[in-house]
């Protein structure tokens, strides 16, 4: 199992920014290990699988978050004081042909209530929205190959943070 060499393929990570008035997209590829974009069937559903996939994608989503706040400019989705932080919202269509994560990402005043007020929403949209939401990716990422969509969605939503944040944008 030591994987001594991790062959990665290129994957576009689309950030969107949602403002109160407009959405801001903000693209880059990053390399990812090959292995989460086709893994095998038992690999999918274990736990080492998903850790992995969290932990990789956690990483690439983080170096990008100076950048995000500098494309915020809405207050707080919960309180509306003035944005510190923003919650990231990732869904994984690593699957497809040309891989993609698409990232929602949403602003937060910083304060614990206000994170938890605002994850609670996203999780309660995310449930009953998931299938429109499965439908508008369909649209957009549809020509990349409808049949090989799948709808991975993470159980959570990233902060910055990736416990101690040793990750900070050179
Ligand atoms: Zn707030």
């Amino acid at each position: 199992m030591a994987a001594s060499t991790t062959t990665t393929t290129p994957a576009l990570f689309r950030f969107s920014v949602h403002n109160t008035t407009d959405t801001t997209h903000i693209s880059h590829t990053h390399p990812v290990p090959l292995f989460l974009c086709q893994p095998a069937e038992s690999q999918q559903t274990s736990a080492a699988f998903k850790d992995a996939f969290i932990d990789v994608i956690a990483l690439i989503t983080a170096q990008h978050h100076t950048e995000c706040m500098a494309a915020l400019t809405s207050p707080c989705l919960a309180c509306a004081s003035p944005t510190t932080d923003c919650l990231k919202s990732p869904s994984s269509f690593l699957n497809l042909a040309e891989p993609v994560v698409v990232i929602a990402v949403y602003p937060v005043c910083g304060s614990k209530t206000c994170e938890y007020q605002v994850r609670g929403q996203l999780l309660r949209r995310q449930m009953r929205g998931i299938e429109a939401a499965k439908e508008d990716e369909r649209k957009l990422y549809g020509k990349m190959g409808r049949e090989a969509l799948c709808w991975v969605w993470l159980g959570g939503v990233l902060r910055q943070g990736v416990s101690g944040g040793g990750v900070e944008g050179a």
